[in-house]
């Protein structure tokens, strides 16, 4: 080892060393910490980034200068000087920016007065006099994204350290703009997404309502028929009452859509006995079966049982599965409906039991994702929209309830259960 003393000098620089090093990385730490935020807010970033490229090289001010593929040209993003207006001016390609851009090298300008390239049209605008100017390339992924610039050095000359901490600022800044704009893109695009989705859910909401009208005279004009003593008026008045039936299902589904996500907090509820809600469906039951020939059952035990439901959305929900019960099971079988306290879980239990065309296993579960169908819709002999289970899943669910359905197999009948908790643990 060598005795030598180690030079004052030396210390000093290589304290500058590290306080220069430590505030890179406290730079690069808020650069992460902003773009870490579900908002990703571009102009923060770039705020940041400029007076942290300003400080760095005892300069008076920054730019941020980005190559806008929508406008083919460089435009000045942000910049620390006062002047707003200077956000969206467009700099020429031939200008000491266009330079750092095109050729993608580190420009540093001592007196700016005397570069042929200076665009004077920004100092113009805002008068501010560009002295000194240093410029390098912002390179994301390999690819040249604009210009970092810092103007009028404190006390020329422009130092090496300068151009090693710009060129590292710029590395990162490079990364978090992109990163900042593919994030605010795709926040356009979402909100885009969200505006057409509504547009959408309002135009099925209004269409759906309006069909409903002209489609509720043609029932009633049908049932009119219907009672005819003229046997071929009946029957041909019989068909259109069917057809009608199976019209208005469609667009009661369609009415329902917008519950396929509905929420907890959207739920009106309020403690019921299980008893009346079984009386409702009973009812409903005996409306949607009385022009075909069901056998039906009901067992009702714990009829004071409380549960603690939004009433019209639960019978939304147990209706879906009564009407798929009685589409999917002959006339003449059995539809079985039955309420009670679950022994074990100290639950309220409704199921729907049919004996109709059944579920294979394997479809069990998948029957109750959006739009799903076992047939295959072109060959489909049973209609419907395949979100009735789908919307049932979706309000007992947010009842945070169970829902799931058994079946021995194709031909075997299927059951539905719907589990729900008990007013007192709800409430
Ligand atoms: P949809 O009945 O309008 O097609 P659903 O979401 O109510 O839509 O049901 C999805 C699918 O589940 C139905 O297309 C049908 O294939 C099957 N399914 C539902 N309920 C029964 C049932 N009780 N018996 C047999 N299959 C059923």
């Amino acid at each position: 080892m060598s005795d030598a003393p180690i030079e004052i000098g030396y210390i000093q620089q290589l304290e500058a060393e590290v306080k220069n090093l430590k505030r890179l990385l406290e730079i690069n730490n808020v650069l992460n910490t902003i773009l870490l935020k579900p908002t990703a807010n571009i102009d923060a970033l770039l705020g940041y980034l400029m007076n942290a490229a300003a400080t760095l090289t005892s300069s008076q001010s920054a730019s941020v200068i980005l190559w806008r593929e929508d406008l083919d040209a460089l435009v000045i993003a942000a910049t620390t000087t006062d002047a707003t207006n200077l956000i969206g001016r467009v700099v020429p390609l031939d200008s000491i920016a266009g330079t750092i851009f095109k050729d993608q090298k580190v420009v540093q300008v001592d007196d700016a007065t005397t570069d042929p390239r200076h665009y004077e049209g920004i100092d113009q605008t805002n008068k501010f006099v560009t002295r000194s100017l240093l410029g390098v390339p912002l390179i994301a992924r390999d690819k040249v994204i604009g210009v970092l610039e810092v103007i009028n050095k404190h006390t020329l000359p422009w130092t090496i350290e300068d151009i090693r901490n710009l060129s590292v600022l710029a590395g990162e800044a490079a990364i978090a703009i992109e990163v900042g704009q593919l994030v605010m893109a795709l926040q356009k695009a979402n909100a885009e997404l969200a505006e057409l989705d509504n547009l959408k859910n309002d135009f099925i909401a209004i269409a759906s309502h309006e069909l409903r009208t002209p489609l509720g005279i043609i029932m009633g004009y049908a049932s009119f028929l219907q009672e005819e003593d003229d046997e071929s008026v009946s029957e041909q008045a019989s068909k259109v009452m069917e057809s009608a039936m199976q019209l208005r299902r469609i667009i009661d589904a369609m009415i329902n859509l917008r519950y396929l996500k509905q929420k907890t907090e959207s739920l009106q509820r309020e403690p019921i006995p299980l008893g009346a809600i079984m009386d409702d469906l009973k009812h409903d039951t005996l409306a949607v079966t009385s022009s075909r020939t069901h056998q039906l059952e009901f067992v009702m035990d714990d009829v004071e049982t409380r549960i603690f439901v939004d009433r019209t959305r639960l019978l939304m929900a147990l209706n879906n599965i009564l009407n798929n019960a009685v589409t999917y099971t002959p006339a003449g079988n059995k539809i079985t409906i039955t309420g009670r306290l679950h022994p074990e879980t100290n639950e309220a239990l409704i199921s729907i039991q049919d004996t109709g065309i059944g579920i294979e296993t394997d479809q069990l579960e998948r029957i109750f994702k959006e739009f799903y169908q076992v047939e295959d819709h072109m060959v489909r002999r049973y209609g419907g929209l395949g979100i009735g289970l789908s919307i049932a899943q979706a309000v007992v669910h947010a009842h945070h309830g169970k829902i799931w359905a058994e079946s021995d197999g194709l031909g075997k009948g299927a059951t539905f259960f719907v589990a729900l908790p008990l007013a007192e643990s709800g409430e």
